[in-house]
């Protein structure tokens, strides 16, 4: 058994970025809907000047860029939360382990 008090502090530090990625891409994914929305009304406000080829090749493209990006953010979402969950594994051993190593004196 070792003080591990170093290694918690940076598997805190790694868990706390994990976190914020998480976050950071969650927010894409809201930005991603936004923008199908947005773009979605512009569509439709701009309908009457729009060909028909127009407003489906626009509709189309950003119809597969969509579930390109929803595909994209989710794998790395679910990745990072299995990193997260992994690390949170880790920290709960060393916590044990660090917490053994400065009441060994107790006994
Ligand atoms: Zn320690």
């Amino acid at each position: 058994m070792d003080c591990r008090c170093g290694d918690i502090r940076r598997c805190r530090s790694d868990i706390r970025k994990i976190n914020y990625a998480i976050v950071l891409m969650e927010g894409l994914r809201g930005i991603d809907m936004t923008i199908r929305s947005d773009l979605s009304s512009l569509a439709g406000d701009n309908f009457m000047y729009m060909t028909p080829y127009n407003i489906g090749n626009i509709t189309e493209t950003e119809s597969q860029m969509h579930k390109e990006i929803e595909l994209q953010t989710s794998n790395i979402i679910e990745m990072l939360k299995d990193k997260e969950e992994y690390l949170n594994d880790e920290l709960k051993d060393m916590e044990d382990e660090d917490y053994d190593y400065h009441h060994r004196d107790d006994d």
